[in-house]
This record gives structure tokens, sequence and C-alpha cells, in this order.
């Protein structure tokens, strides 16, 4: 499953409910390149500098990243992408990446949230990318690359849409009525 859905619309919350109620990964790229940055590895290198701006990693890179922890043991049963694919790109990266497995995806999730409540949340968080212009960089490519894959897996017949504007706990139990 993909979760999908603008920055601060709560997926990292809710990736990690549906993730323990369904036994399968959350897998959240954002979280593997911060944690690469910590670890000061190759890659956190790489991305260091980008993900301070709020900007995207190169698609092959995140191929790389994806492919590798895709093909792990855990995510044999399944698996809940949150934070990729973010482009029509990665997108297809990521169909390519299944078929070479054997598999595809069973729902692809649209976390909807007003604007104007993403804003607010993103402001009340405290990260060290979180910085006001980041935020809106964010945003801005969002819009630009991300809203695409709406469409794109709604032509697929695998698009669900939910609610996120209400309490944590509705947003999870609409998330797995539909998961
Ligand atoms: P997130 O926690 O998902 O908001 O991701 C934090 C940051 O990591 C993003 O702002 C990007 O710089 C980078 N990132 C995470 N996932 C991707 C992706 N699929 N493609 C490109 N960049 C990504």
């Amino acid at each position: 499953m993909v979760l999908l859905g603008a920055p601060g619309c709560g997926k990292g919350t809710q990736a990690e409910i549906v993730s323990q109620r369904l036994e399968i990964p959350a897998i959240s790229t954002g979280d593997m390149l911060r944690r690469a940055v910590e670890e000061g590895s190759e890659l956190g290198q790489r991305v260091q500098s980008i993900m301070v701006a709020g900007g995207l990693v190169d698609d092959d890179t995140m191929a790389e990243v994806v492919r590798d922890r895709l093909g792990r043991e855990d995510a044999r049963r399944g698996f809940l992408l949150d934070g990729y694919p973010r482009t029509l790109d990665q997108a297809d990266t990521l169909e390519e990446i299944l078929a070479e497995q054997d598999r595809g995806l069973d729902a692809v999730i649209h976390l909807d949230v007003p604007e104007a409540e993403l804003v607010r949340r993103a402001l009340a968080r405290q990260r060290a990318d979180d910085r006001e212009e980041t935020i809106k960089e964010r945003l801005r490519l969002y819009h630009e690359k991300t809203e695409p894959l709406i469409g794109y897996y709604e032509a697929r017949g695998l698009l669900r849409r939910v609610d996120g504007f209400q309490s944590i706990d509705r947003v999870a139990a609409d998330l797995l009525a539909v998961a």
C-alpha cells in the first residue's frame, strides 16, 4: 500500500497505526534519509543539503533506497509506503520494482487535509528541516510533483480517499476500512 498526502497531513502518524494493526512495516523514506544524515553515511552526506532546503532527492537515489528496503524479509508479506513515490517517475519506478518481485500495489490512499490546516500543522511542528522557507518549498513541490500521482493512481483504479481532517482515531478507522 501507499499512503499519499501533503506534508503535515498526518501520514507518519497514520502509517504507524496501520502498520501495527495490519502487521506490515511502515516504510518512511523521510525517516530513512534522516537516519542516514544522522549516521553521516555516504547517502546521508549526499542528501543532507537537499533535505534542509526542502527539495526532493533525485529519483535514482530514491529508487536504490526503496528497492533495497522492499527486498528485505519483513516487507515480503506487505508494506505501507509513506513518502514514496513523490513524483510520476518514482511511481513508474515503484511499479517496476514491484514487478521484479512479482507483486503490485493493492491500494493507494490519499489522506486529504485542507491547505490552511497543513500550514498550521507544519508551523507547529519542530524539526530540523521545518524552517518556514523549507515548509513552503515542500508544499510547493507537493503540489507540483506529487499531486499528479492522485490522477495517476485513480486511472489505475487504485486510489482511495480518506478525510484527514478528523481526529487521529477517526482517520485511522477510515484508513483501515479502505486498506
Ligand atoms: P518526509 O519525512 O517524507 O517529509 O521527507 C523529508 C524529506 O526527505 C523530503 O523533504 C525530501 O527532501 C526527502 N525525501 C523523502 N522521501 C522522498 C522521495 N520519495 N523523493 C525525494 N525526496 C524524498
